[in-house]
């Protein structure tokens, strides 16, 4: 399509192109309704079937058990930092985190703000997080274990997640969610922003097993509290309709158009190929996570200067890429490829690159 660019945005991010025309089709007139779908009621038939479909599809990507229950809360990934301890330490119990980075940071900093016990279990802050902590070993007394399965910043992966001896895991997984296909069962709670990879900024999506919400304390405020949303299928007050109608829309993409988190999978190790196999071969260019930890979702590489690497940002965008700049603490370059950032884009990226590095190696 004219004038759309090569988007690399670390979150809000790409958005499949198909979803994004199907909104604009629905955008004044909803299945016929009369309304454009950001006026119809929450309590309609028509938003009823919206997030019943995207629940539904969700369940049938991820294979989900009956035991888990599709979530939708406002507040960000951010809010989850804060929900966790809150809904599942009690005073004196512990929870183990492994700190990868600035997410895993911020979520500890919650648990501690609210006074509960953490056990830092494992970190790779020793180098500058640029790794994924192995053979870590847990306290079998915590009551859950929290780490970041992506982490945006530095562009580490969990290529497998850890044996916690059943200790209920829980992961953060805005920046990787329905990247791959996942075995949920070796999860008790799985979170994820929707603004990197299934939606637009204003929802996270939560998916809580049974087990969990049998832990949440009393008192807490209803709107910080999971069962208030698990039994009101996320509908106790006015949900982010317009977020969830594009989740929706993202899932309906990936079953019908991609055909499933298998063939996702294949896409983003193939995108992900292009770019770390170019930058290997490179001189010029250099990643900054380990091989083994790198993440698919975010490639983050260095050039020789920071001189060199504004110019890469400005000279990209001139070029119709956007979203290059590594995040503000960190400095760097950063190219985030999620879902649906096409082969397409990555092709004219590396391209891009390689004319870069002549005229500047
Ligand atoms: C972006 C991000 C967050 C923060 O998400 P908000 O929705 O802005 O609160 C948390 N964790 C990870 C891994 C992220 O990538």
């Amino acid at each position: 399509m004219e004038n759309r660019i090569y988007n690399f945005n670390a979150g809000p991010a790409a958005l499949p192109l198909s979803v994004l025309e199907e909104i604009k089709d629905s955008f004044l007139n909803y299945a016929g309704s009369g309304m454009s779908v950001t006026e119809i009621s929450h309590r309609s038939k028509w938003f009823d079937d919206i997030i019943n479909d995207a629940i539904e599809r969700i369940e049938r990507l991820l294979n989900l058990d009956e035991d888990f229950h599709v979530l939708f809360i406002q507040g960000g990934a951010s809010m989850q930092f804060c929900m966790i301890p809150m809904n599942f330490l009690k005073k004196g119990s512990i929870a183990d985190y492994v700190n990868t980075g600035t997410w895993s940071t911020k979520a500890i900093k919650e648990a501690v703000i609210l006074d509960k016990k953490v056990n830092i279990a494992a970190s790779s802050e020793d180098k500058d997080f640029t790794y994924i902590p192995r053979n870590i070993q847990f306290s079998p007394n915590s009551v859950y274990v929290h780490i970041t399965s992506n982490n945006t910043i530095k562009g580490t992966q969990w290529a497998s997640f850890p044996d916690t001896g059943g200790v209920p895991l829980i992961a953060d997984m805005s920046s990787d969610i329905m990247s791959r296909p996942l075995d949920t069962n070796k999860f008790r709670l799985i979170y994820a922003g929707a603004q990197k990879n299934i939606g637009p900024a204003g929802v996270c999506m939560v998916i809580i097993h049974d087990d969990m919400l049998e832990l949440v304390q009393d008192n807490l405020p209803t709107m910080l509290d999971y069962t208030t949303y698990s039994s009101k299928n996320s509908m106790y007050n006015t949900p982010p309709c317009f977020a969830i109608y594009t989740i929706q829309l993202v899932m309906k993409w990936l079953e019908e158009e991609v055909g499933g988190l298998g063939k996702m999978e294949k896409i983003n190790h193939k995108k992900a190929e292009l770019l770390y196999s170019f930058i290997d071969s490179s001189d010029f260019y250099k990643g900054t996570a380990e091989q083994g930890s790198r993440s698919l979702m975010n490639v983050t590489f260095r050039l020789p200067n920071e001189d060199l690497e504004k110019r890469f940002v400005d000279q990209a965008l001139e070029n119709g890429m956007d979203g290059l700049k590594g995040h503000r603490s960190v400095g760097g370059c950063r190219a985030s490829i999620y879902n649906a950032t096409t082969i397409e884009a990555v092709k004219a990226l590396t391209d891009f690159m390689k004319t870069f590095e002549k005229k500047n190696g």
